[in-house]
């Protein structure tokens, strides 16, 4: 059985606690490996690492830093295939997704590569007589990565290159059920030309979360995964002196107004619905059907719902691949059964477990309910997983306010041949990312990407601009050079 360790100061290291975890393919219900779970004394030598690496790293040229990352994003590049099958594998997702996931990531790679550029700061020359001040982004010193199982590889790298660019060092824990992607990222870092302790990784759960949440070193922890979760890194962090930005769960509405085109319109709704099993924070899972165009909608959703190809995510055919692990799938069940009880109407029930063809995995069909209403569990919490809810709705102003009322606010869709109706959804409804015609609208690399109300807690979004200014400090210098010589000044400067 193979065991999974750690990367600390460029190298993998052997697990030495006596904690581990049971590594899964999703797709035959097979243990593959077994996952080391890190200690506080695992955390300390990778955070050690990361301290003696980064005077070296920080007063690195920018130039030069952004040479290693172009390599590495070369090295990616060539990689895709077998990081895309190494995420499949693990987290279930189709091949063709998982290509996606890499692709996704590298894209903020390549906007890291920009570093000399974005870290340009500002000056004005005579902000007083003979007085000149400019603004600089220094790095903020040991920065923490936390991920979620849903996106092992893209998540990662909305974090760390960013802050490595920046002149970071840095410790990433990722999910404790899909760490093996994130390993081979550290490992072509390293080829890449990274000096060793710029990018540690070590694995484990709640216990190597805490010791990095309360190391004096870390200055900055980046957190992407459920919303207790979020909140509770939130706040220890802040307790505890540093930078947090935490992303958390998500219930993305997609509004579809009367005058939207129906089979445009189902077909991206399938994809974003089911797709990736459901387990996508920008997933859709509400649909809100406004008027009169809710029973063609679910009609038409239902017959492409019942020939969903749920298949091994390595199958070429598949559309959809299985939960990423027994335990999540039953809870998603639980869900549906829950809807089931409370009166909504389930127009197909994916709740079948077993398929010849599919032996052990964790698989399940995808599930539409219809005659959702607010009050219903199905509606409020996060399922994540293969579920989609309709709620009819008579007015747009009304579904408006539904989503603007819900807990979370990651994303949000309006589906509508209407410009009016779409700009003033864009202007009005709560949430940090909005898609017209587009059912996930996830941001490139250059914009940045974070929600609102439970979906985000911090005041920065991931990557793009936003991720250059969480992983540095601004300085300021006011220099004066002046010829003759000076007397004491007791006022407050006033620079005149
Ligand atoms: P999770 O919150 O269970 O785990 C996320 C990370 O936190 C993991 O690394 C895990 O080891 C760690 N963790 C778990 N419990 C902890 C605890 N008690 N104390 C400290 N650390 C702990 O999330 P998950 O199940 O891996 O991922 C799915 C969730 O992530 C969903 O809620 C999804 O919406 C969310 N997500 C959000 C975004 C976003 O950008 N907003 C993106 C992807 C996933």
């Amino acid at each position: 059985m193979e065991q999974i360790g750690h990367y600390i100061n460029g190298q993998a290291v052997l697990a030495r606690g006596e904690r581990s975890s049971d590594i899964f393919n999703p797709a035959t219900g097979e243990i593959t490996a077994k996952l080391g779970l890190g200690t506080h004394v695992e955390v300390e030598e990778a955070i050690q690492a990361a301290t003696d690496a980064l005077p070296a790293w920080a007063a690195t040229p920018p130039v030069r830093r952004a040479r290693v990352i172009m390599r590495f994003l070369q090295l990616l590049n060539e990689h895709v295939e077998e990081l895309a099958l190494m995420v499949s594998l693990e987290h279930g997702k189709v091949l063709d997704d998982a290509r996606g996931e890499v692709l996704r990531g590298i894209e903020v790679v390549e906007f890291a590569c920009g570093i000399p550029h974005l870290l340009k700061g500002e000056y004005n020359e005579n902000v007083g007589t003979r007085v000149d001040s400019w603004s600089v982004r220094a790095p903020v010193g040991v920065c923490a990565g936390i991920s979620p199982f849903n996106f092992p590889l893209m998540v990662p790298l909305w974090m760390f290159p960013i802050a490595i660019a920046c002149g970071n060092t840095f410790v990433m824990k990722p999910s404790e059920k899909t760490p093996t992607s994130t390993l081979r990222l550290a490992q072509l870092f390293t080829e890449a030309g990274l000096p060793e302790g710029v990018f540690n990784i070590v694995n484990g759960d709640k216990e190597a979360v805490d010791a990095l949440l309360s190391h004096p070193m870390v200055k900055a922890i980046s957190f992407v995964g459920s919303t207790p979760i979020a909140r509770y890194i939130q706040k220890t962090g802040i307790e505890n002196g540093k930078r947090v930005q935490a992303l958390g769960g998500a219930k993305n509405h997609a509004i579809v107004l009367p005058d939207a085109d129906i089979s445009s319109t189902v077909d991206a709704l399938m994809g974003a619905a089911y797709g990736s099993a459901g387990e996508r924070c920008m997933a859709i899972s509400v649909l809100v059907a406004v008027g009169d165009i809710a029973d063609p909608l679910v009609e038409s959703l239902a017959h492409k719902l019942k020939d969903l190809r749920v298949l091994p995510g390595t199958n070429p055919e598949a559309e959809m691949g299985p939960l990423v692990t027994r335990q999540h799938r039953d809870t998603v069940l639980a869900f549906v059964e829950s809807g089931v009880q409370e009166g909504a109407t389930l127009v197909v029930d994916g709740r079948w477990t077993s398929n010849p063809e599919h032996g052990d995995g964790f698989f399940m069909g995808g599930c539409l309910f219809d005659n959702v209403t607010p009050d219903m569990k199905i509606y409020q919490k996060e399922i994540f997983g293969p579920v989609l809810a309709v709620v009819r709705i008579d007015s747009y102003d009304e579904a408006l306010a539904l989503i603007n009322s819900h807990e979370y606010g990651n994303g949000a869709a309006i589906f509508t041949q209407e410009g009016h109706a779409a700009r003033e959804f864009a202007a009005g409804v709560e949430a940090g990312m909005v898609g017209i015609n587009v059912p996930i609208p996830v941001p490139m690399a250059f914009h940045s990407f974070g929600g609102w109300k439970g979906s985000l807690f911090g005041d920065h979004h991931m990557h793009g601009m936003e991720g250059v200014r969480f992983f540095t400090k601004l300085k300021t210098v006011t220099s004066r050079w002046r010829a003759s010589t000076s007397t004491s000044q007791f006022s407050m400067p006033t620079m005149s």
